[in-house]
């Protein structure tokens, strides 16, 4: 390549026309990359199938037949594919950029989502698979790496049809390849024919992870998930999260039916029963009671009920008598205790090593009980007790003492791709101390944070800072034509965009203070803070001008009179 390559031998610019920036992610057969188009002059999101995929001829084109009929798709919902190509032998997809995080993101960051969020999320994903399945696309891979959440909180569904292009390896070749099986259809996961409706299955997966914090089924392995899509029964999602209403849960098992037939028909259809349920109406789903009933295999049996009426009388019998034995026990026991125990004062213990505390408490006869407890205070010192100092207890009580194991460790969120305000929140929400550092760029749009240190996934403490880097808008601006403009007016214009000036004065017919030329010329385009030249007309060259009506200072000749000899 005559443009150079990137360190991994990339080339620079792909096809001649794509410029890889920085790398956005990467997943099991792929990596992305944020680039600009030369031609078209925006930013696009560039897909390099990785190195180990290369090999296979059908493959690639494979690959690249899916990403053409990808092509076809326009809808909000759906991340579009502008172009697809080969360059020395690389294969690229070119999509749309969409700033943003994946769902994938956002789950691994906030758990579930509130069961409005998620129904919200749910019915934008549904409403473009619709639109897809009327094109005769099915998706194969709804997963929640594919769905892109935007900062405005719209979704975006990608990589349409992508897998089939894998979709001729065996299942478990096929599960590692798109990184995981959490998400197949049962039909899929036994490699039988897929259609439209196996989308709709990954959508209830994909509302179900949402809802509860968890997929329905996991595993040691892409197998044994897989497995458990064909053969076991999802919990239902309300014994994980109460707060889900019965009518959703319906909707979410509907969705999650083994069997296609037993499922929402159609993406419409689906679309419809949630609108239901976040409006409280009935909905066309069974309740959950009926759908278990139906439940194809449950792995789990209950214990077989043996007991007979008598039996059971008896063991009931037995454990209220022990129950009353014990408690007389007890009430003895503290009886005693405290009856012959004499007063003893609580000491002082706030701000002690904890081990200096124990051996106070042991010297008064008392004794402890140790809660751990975040605070900024050194780790081990007392941070609280109870009872306070100064109490009259009986000897041998217990004397709780709050002891810090200093600040609060926590995982640094992934703030990258979300505009400033919300990159802050999420931040002090986890307790870490954001610091905003402006930098200008090209790629990204302003407000955006494009760096973060520490990276996401990092443990840091509890009140530590994370800097920010923060797009304050493009790095490099075009140069105007001041050529013609009065000298005040074109230093105005290219100051308040960002360049600094410096004129330069020549004779000239033209009237004096008119802009005659400038450097560089108009359309050029420079880093922000660049100097540019204009030359600017100080009217005709004087014939026999006295010194003061010249702009510049004279020079003259003679010797000042009041100069040496
Ligand atoms: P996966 O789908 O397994 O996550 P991909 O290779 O499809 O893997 O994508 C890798 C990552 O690249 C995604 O998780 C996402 O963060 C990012 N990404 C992919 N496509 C785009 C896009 N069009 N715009 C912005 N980011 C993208
Ligand atoms: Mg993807």
């Amino acid at each position: 390549m005559a443009e150079g390559r990137r360190t991994g031998g990339l080339p620079r610019v792909l096809g001649g026309r794509y410029e890889l920036g920085p790398k956005l992610g990467s997943g099991g057969m792929a990596e992305v990359y944020l680039a600009r188009d030369r031609r078209l002059g925006r930013q696009v999101a560039i897909k390099v199938l990785l190195p180990r995929y290369t090999e296979d001829e059908r493959f690639i084109a494979r690959f690249r037949r899916e990403a053409e009929a990808a092509a076809a798709l326009a809808h909000p919902g759906v991340v579009s594919v502008h172009d697809s190509g080969t360059d020395d032998g690389v294969p690229y997809i070119v999509m749309e950029y969409v700033p943003g995080q994946t769902l994938r993101e956002v789950l691994s960051r906030e758990g579930r989502l509130p069961p409005a969020r998620a129904v919200e999320v749910a019915l934008q994903v549904v409403e473009a698979l619709g639109y897809a399945h009327s094109k005769g696309i099915v998706h194969r891979d709804v997963k929640p790496g594919n769905v892109m959440i935007t900062p405005e909180g719209r979704v975006k569904v990608m990589d349409f049809g992508i897998a089939r292009a894998i979709s001729g390896e065996t299942i478990t070749q096929t599960a590692t390849v798109l990184g995981t099986a959490n998400y197949l259809s049962p039909e899929q996961a036994e490699g039988r024919e897929v259609d439209h409706r196996s989308d709709l299955y990954s959508v209830g997966v994909l509302l179900y992870e949402m809802l509860t914090g968890r997929p329905p089924f996991t595993g040691e392995n892409p197998v044994s998930v897989a497995y458990a899509h064909v053969r076991e029964a999802p919990v239902p999602p309300r014994r994980i999260n109460p707060d889900i209403s019965p009518a959703l849960e319906a909707v979410v098992m509907k969705a999650l039916a083994k069997n296609p037939a037993n499922r929402y028909q159609s993406a419409q259809e689906m679309k419809e029963d949630l609108e239901k349920a976040v409006r409280g109406e009935k909905v066309a789903a069974p309740g959950v009671l009926e759908a278990e009933a139906e439940a194809p295999t449950v792995l789990i049996r209950r214990p077989p009920q043996v007991e007979r009426g008598w039996a059971r009388a008896l063991g009931i019998g037995f454990l209220v008598l022990s129950g009353s034995l014990l408690l007389a026990a007890a009430a003895y026991y503290v009886y005693r205790t405290v009856a012959r125990a004499p007063l003893v004062e609580v000491p002082s213990l706030v701000g002690l090593d904890v081990e200096e505390a124990k051996r106070r408490l042991q010297a008064a006869g008392l004794r402890w009980d140790i809660r751990n407890q975040y605070s900024d205070k050194p780790v081990q010192t007392v941070i609280d007790q109870d009872p306070p100092a100064g109490t009259r207890v009986q000897r041998g009580r217990v004397v709780v003492l709050v002891v810090s194991i200093g600040r609060a460790q926590v995982e640094v969120p992934k703030v990258v791709g979300l505009p400033r305000a919300e990159a802050e929140r999420i931040l002090k929400e986890k307790g870490l101390v954001p610091r905003v550092l402006l930098e200008p760029s090209d790629e990204v749009p302003a407000g955006v944070v494009f760096r973060q240190d520490p990276a996401p996934g990092e443990v840091a403490l509890a009140g530590s800072r994370v800097d920010l880097w923060v797009a304050s808008g493009p790095a490099t601006l075009e140069v105007p034509n001041v050529v013609g403009k009065a000298e005040e007016e074109a230093r105005a214009e290219l100051e308040g965009m960002g360049f600094s000036v410096i004129a330069q004065y020549r004779f000239s017919e033209r009237p004096p203070g008119v802009v005659l030329d400038q450097n560089p010329a108009p359309g050029q385009r420079l880093p922000r803070g660049s100097t540019v030249v204009i030359y600017v007309s100080a009217g005709p060259l004087p014939t026999e001008t006295p010194p003061s009506a010249s702009p510049f200072p004279t020079f003259s000749p003679t010797p000042s009179p009041t100069g040496s000899p």
